[in-house]
């Protein structure tokens, strides 16, 4: 059984806890939503000030040079690129990971059916962030195509002659199950389908290997793992056997070969330039930068395979830590236990002891742990088979091991006390 001891030791030891000190953490918080918004780098207030008071208020247009502001989604994508294992002048950061499904997905589904137009599936999971199934559903029902919807033990059973593409999240945001990307592509593959892959809980969370898997296309999320602020830009990766293929349905002026030679007929331009649509957000890119810097500071301590060996170990102390102290008060375990199938979150389960029927408490359950200062989120669930949800994300630049034993306590804490059915723990906010 592992102590409070154990984990200020394991912390004592932990060569990566000084990347802590890269961000600022309010006092008393155990930030365990960083899946959902990463915390705030150190450096951003000072770069985006910088970016704010110099490049733009003294430099003014001339810093789309001076400054260069114009390559700075390429330049991020460049930065970004070795933590998807993507090449340099693959991947671009942009736009909202919602827009850019809907680049790639068009661009996708082109290639797919000048091909063989005989293609009129696109396979994605039931389950899957519902942005991505909306953006499916509307281009789907433009093309007249059909958007077939699958568990993930059916995916592999769903591919066929006529799927397009495969669509799929990497690791789900509700339950942090992680899919075998090299495989689920082969297979796809195999049947003839193109691969778009979401990101969204991948970059910055587990490593990924995009040209090792052989995927197709990605897209994927700033504000998550990679700490770049609300809304922050995305980013769009293509493979580069498909680069000159790339069809963006976006075509904005960003994206044109010559912008600023305003021809009136669309050119797209050679590379990454073609992901872009139109003049790009550079206060939200000089955050993001410094997001990227801090997963960039983990390189000289092992970069990705440590943080990921310290995800794995922080998510399962998590688990035995919860086994051990909230028996009995309906708690279960979504996410897989398997370290092969598991993102950088847990997600728990809840269903009302005594009153499987009625409402599981989760959401309010989530609410006093917040009060106590340990921050996670509550996900809705869909009937029996997919229960409420209460998620914690563990990022292993700022979370150590004591802070995972403190949650368990806090959430044992909450459930033997009875104290999330006080009243203001019931109220529902509009986001959750
Ligand atoms: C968070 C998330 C998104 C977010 O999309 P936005 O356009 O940034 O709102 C998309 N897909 C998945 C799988 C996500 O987890």
């Amino acid at each position: 059984m592992t102590t409070l001891q154990d984990c200020l030791d394991r912390d004592a030891q932990d060569p990566l806890r000084g990347l802590r000190s890269l961000f600022t953490l309010p006092e008393g918080v155990i930030y365990l939503d960083g899946n959902s918004l990463g915390a705030l780098p150190r450096a951003s207030a000072r770069r985006v000030g910088e970016m704010l008071t110099q490049e733009w208020g003294q430099g003014l247009i001339r810093s789309w040079n001076s400054a260069g502001w114009f390559d700075l989604p390429r330049r991020l994508g460049n930065q970004l690129a070795p933590l998807v294992g993507a090449g340099p002048d693959e991947l671009v950061c942009t736009d909202s990971t919602s827009i850019n499904l809907y680049k790639v997905l068009s661009a996708a589904l082109d290639m797919a059916r000048t091909d063989a137009p005989t293609r009129r599936r696109i396979v994605s999971e039931r389950s899957n962030f519902p942005t991505d199934l909306y953006i499916a559903e509307s281009l789907a029902r433009e093309r007249g195509l059909q958007l077939q919807l699958v568990e993930p033990e059916e995916i592999l059973g769903a591919l066929g002659p006529d799927v397009a593409v495969l669509l799929l999240t990497h690791v789900n945001y509700r339950t942090g199950a992680m899919l075998d990307m090299a495989a689920t592509t082969a297979a796809a593959h195999a049947a003839g389908a193109l691969t778009v892959w979401d990101l969204a809980h991948s970059a910055g969370a587990v490593p990924v290997d995009l040209k090792g898997a052989g995927a197709d296309f990605a897209i994927g999320c700033g504000y998550k793992y990679l700490n770049g602020g609300p809304g922050a830009p995305a980013f769009v990766w293509v493979h580069p056997r498909h680069a000159d293929r790339f069809r963006q349905p976006l075509s904005g002026w960003w994206g044109h070969a010559t912008p600023f030679a305003f021809t009136p007929d669309y050119q797209p331009a050679p590379g990454t330039g073609r992901y872009l649509c139109g003049t790009q957000p550079m206060l939200s890119l000089a955050a993001l930068e410094c997001g990227l810097d801090t997963l960039q500071a983990a390189e000289p301590f092992g970069g990705m395979a440590a943080l990921r060996a310290k995800s794995l170990a922080l998510t399962d102390l998590f688990i035995e830590r919860v086994e051990a102290c909230c028996g009995g008060h309906g708690i279960g375990l979504a996410t897989p236990r398997e370290h092969a199938r598991r993102g950088s979150q847990v997600s728990l389960t809840r269903i009302h002891p005594g009153q499987p029927e009625g409402p599981s408490g989760a959401y309010a359950i989530v609410q006093a742990l917040i009060e106590r200062g340990v921050i996670g989120d509550f996900r809705k669930g869909d009937g029996a088979a997919h229960p409420d949800i209460l998620r914690f994300g563990f990022t292993p630049l700022y979370i150590g091991y004591a802070d995972v034993w403190q949650a368990a306590e806090h959430l044992h804490a909450v459930l033997a006390s009875g104290e999330w059915q006080a009243p203001r723990f019931q109220q529902t906010h509009s986001v959750t």
